[in-house]
């Protein structure tokens, strides 16, 4: 089955946003939910369904070939995760959240990732400082290659990654979800061409981290997760209606029901 992608995995020269959303499903079993779960949710952190893009229900059970109801679980967890948003009569849309929760969000990451660092710089392994530089590189080549959905995703996926490694396994997941909510605020506030972290950065907090340097790796955190913020600039963002089949094409052309 389909797993989140490893530091190693997500290292491969694999720059291809759509393979990166849309591997090859497995839909048998108790793995399709989760497999579907991550089918949208990459969808969105990789912007292939833009905030505001209405997600029919009938259109997904169709295209991922199960029942509505199976839609509905699928998409009560992703509000749950605030990355949707359930309105009674409307449906589902990709969440878009206010300048207000924009700022909170940074905030709070700012609040936790600092602190997060402080610790991580007192006990990273020689071979968990490797796997980091190999999430930067591969955000650096998807850069290059200007494979922006990609390059958001490795970000994301080098945020998480560094709360991971820091041991507490109360606030990793909460780091995570901040980061794809974080993808989905770009997506809103950012500029195209200009959509997620400097990879110098990632390279520059890793020295700091490898250097076992707590005090630098917190501050320079602080700094870059300012500088990301700083660069958002709130405009209105049309609805979409996108083409459901098309998104999740390869799911329906596996003919999986
Ligand atoms: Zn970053």
């Amino acid at each position: 089955m389909k797993e989140r992608r490893s530091p190693s995995a997500a290292a491969q020269a694999d720059p291809d946003p759509v393979a990166l959303g849309q591997q090859k499903p497995e839909m048998k079993g108790s793995s399709q939910h989760e497999t579907i779960y991550r089918a949208i949710s990459d969808a969105v952190i990789e912007h292939r369904l833009k905030p505001g893009a209405r997600l029919r229900e009938d259109a997904l059970a169709e295209v991922f070939g199960i029942s509505r109801t199976g839609i509905r679980k699928v998409l009560q967890r992703l509000a749950l995760e605030q990355l949707i948003t359930l309105t009674p009569g409307k449906g589902a849309t990709v969440a878009r959240p206010s300048a207000e929760e924009a700022r909170e969000i940074f905030d709070a990451r700012r609040m936790i990732e600092c602190a997060l660092m402080a610790r991580l710089a007192t006990r990273i392994s020689a071979v968990e400082v490797k796997q980091l530089r190999a999430v930067a590189q591969h955000e650096q080549q998807a850069l290059r290659g200007h494979e922006q959905s990609a390059a958001i995703k490795a970000s994301a996926a080098f945020h998480a990654r560094l709360a991971e490694l820091a041991g507490n396994q109360t606030l990793a997941p909460f780091v995570a979800q901040l980061c794809s909510r974080s993808s989905l605020i770009l997506a809103v506030y950012g500029h195209s061409g200009d959509l997620g972290c400097d990879c110098n950065d990632h390279n520059f907090l890793v020295d700091l981290l490898e250097a076992g340097d707590s005090d630098g790796a917190a501050e320079f955190m602080h700094k870059h997760l300012h500088a990301i913020e700083s660069s958002l600039s709130i405009d209105e963002v049309v609805d979409e209606t996108p083409d459901l089949r098309d998104v999740f094409a390869v799911y329906r052309d596996a003919g999986a029901r």
